[in-house]
């Protein structure tokens, strides 16, 4: 942290900085105004604005509504055992999830855009993950605001964009400026063009940085994964834990039974450091992965866009094997190659890079990101692999698919396509993240604990970063929780009395 006496000039003077401009950011700013709309707000942004949004932007803009706060508190508390969640914070957070529906509403009508039941990219009215945990009572439906991708994010950033607030760009928050005895926050170091710059926040600061997806070493040191890859923003490097862990913060949440998000399956592409996700409703199943020793390891065509990427094992939730796998690769024919784009167009990072991928995957073999060869022999020495091996685990598959019946991973009759008409292709699958949940501990307030619980004088935290999940989430909880911290951290600042 930095001292009050270091400060010899203030950059800019505001009465709430808000760091991160992710839905958490937006909705604490547009909540600010609505408490006190003479309050200054700042939003101060990692990325250039191109590139602002976080893993909001990234999502797959599904939101969880809820019309039954018991039903909802009972469900999560069993999704969360392994690391129970307080009590008074499941009250709190289920009450108010019964209420938000209107105020997203409100949010969609005031940029003009559409909110609707729904996903906006499948068929289902509602993602139920966890039946037998309660999933039917507690959700009402999924909703999302059109249009996809990206919908929820356009419209909170029209609502940003409308109202009185200093966006800084390309600006990172570096450190705060706090009381070294009392920790009291009295604004933040920030960085532009790589000088140091100071902003005095008059009534509190907000950190929405979001999580640390995209830093491989938290990932290794809290974790325990060797390589994941980040399906959102690169922006999310952890420097909310970082800045927090120093201001005197508990943490919580670094670590679970798993990453509450799931690990999926991801495809690289050379040109930027978050993945594509393999497509999560394909149209054919004449395919199946290997893993290191070139053997099927779990159900591949299990609904697991429906339990973010966990199965259940010995009776438990865990994420598929696809960290400990590695090097794994996708196997297909021709037959698959023509039916479906191999990736997933309606959200991840790579919507905001404006990458494409062609429909019937074409380009990239011609590129060579899709491995191609008229046998599997061939294919397999392409690929590194033991020819006899890759030949022996697809000929016991199609074995299987002549019986009907998956003799190791219990595939489902309906999806036992065999691999037979060549030209035959792979491609790598790397280990996927959603999200992450460490952070400061909190309150419902929105307020930083310290480890003795007490809350850290005008420091607040909302979103991802911090945020109350871990192991098991329902679909559309994280964006909602968002919402909700940001909201509880804009008013509560906007509402405090100033430092000086
Ligand atoms: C592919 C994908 C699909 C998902 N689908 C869903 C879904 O359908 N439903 C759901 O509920 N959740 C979903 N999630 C999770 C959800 O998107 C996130 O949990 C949520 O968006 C977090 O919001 P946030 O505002 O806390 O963080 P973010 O939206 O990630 O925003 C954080 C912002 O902080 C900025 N930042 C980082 N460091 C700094 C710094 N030092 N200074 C200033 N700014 C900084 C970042 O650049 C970013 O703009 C998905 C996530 C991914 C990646």
């Amino acid at each position: 942290m930095s001292s009050l006496a270091s400060v010899t000039q203030w950059h800019h003077e505001v009465d709430v900085l808000i760091c991160g401009f992710g839905l958490a950011g937006a909705s604490a700013a547009i909540e600010a105004l609505e408490a006190d709309p003479a309050a200054r707000v700042m939003i101060i942004e990692k990325m250039p604005e191109h590139q602002a949004g976080g893993n909001t932007r990234a999502s797959g803009q599904s939101l969880m509504i809820s019309k039954n706060a018991q039903a909802l508190k009972d469900y999560q508390r069993l999704m969360s055992e392994s690391n129970p969640i307080p009590e008074d914070m499941l009250d709190t957070w289920a009450t108010r999830m019964t209420q938000l529906e209107p105020w997203i509403q409100a949010r969609a009508d005031e940029a003009g855009a559409r909110f609707i039941k729904g996903t906006g990219f499948s068929e289902r009215e509602a993602v139920l993950e966890y039946p037998e945990l309660g999933a039917q009572e507690a959700v009402a439906y999924t909703a999302t605001i059109l249009p996809i991708p990206a919908g929820v994010w356009l419209a909170f950033k029209a609502n940003v964009d409308k109202r009185p607030v200093e966006v800084l760009y390309q600006t990172p928050l570096v450190e705060l400026i706090q009381d070294p005895d009392s920790l009291e926050v009295f604004g933040a170091v920030v960085e532009q063009q790589g000088q140091r710059r100071h902003i005095k926040a008059r009534r509190g600061v907000i950190i929405a940085v979001g999580g640390y997806e995209a830093d491989l070493e938290m990932q290794r040191n809290y974790c325990g994964y060797q390589d994941v890859y980040p399906m959102g923003t690169p922006g999310n490097t952890g420097d909310g834990v970082r800045v927090l862990q120093k201001a005197g913060a508990e943490l919580w949440h670094m670590r679970n039974k798993g990453q509450s998000g799931g690990i999926w399956p991801g495809i690289q592409h050379p040109s930027v450091n978050t993945v594509f996700l393999r497509n999560i409703f394909m149209q054919t199943f004449s395919w199946l992965e290997i893993a290191a020793d070139n053997q099927r390891f779990y159900n591949e065509t299990a609904e697991l866009q429906l339990t973010h990427y966990k199965e259940k094992i010995h009776g438990h939730w865990v994420d598929t094997p696809h960290v400990s796998a590695q090097p794994v690769h996708m196997i297909f024919d021709e037959a698959t190659r023509e039916a479906n784009c191999l990736v997933t167009k309606a959200f991840t990072w790579n919507i905001v890079e404006g990458l494409d991928w062609s429909d019937d995957n074409s380009a990239e073999v011609a590129q060579g990101l899709v491995l191609k060869a008229e046998t599997l022999t061939e294919l397999a020495r392409k690929m590194g692999r033991d020819p006899a091996a890759v030949q022996a685990t697809v000929s016991q598959y199609n074995a299987d698919c002549a019986k009907g019946q998956d003799t190791r991973f219990g595939r489902h009759p309906a999806t036992l396509q065999p691999i037979t008409s060549g030209p035959f292709y792979a491609v790598r699958l790397v280990p996927a993240l959603v999200c992450t949940s460490g952070g400061a501990k909190r309150n419902m307030e929105a307020e930083v604990l310290d480890p003795k619980g007490r809350p850290i004088p005008r420091l607040y935290e909302a979103g991802e970063c911090g945020s109350m999940f871990s192991n098991l989430y329902q679909n559309g909880c994280y964006l909602t929780e968002a919402m909700i911290t940001g909201r509880a951290a804009g008013r509560n600042v906007a509402l405090s009395k100033p430092w000086a």
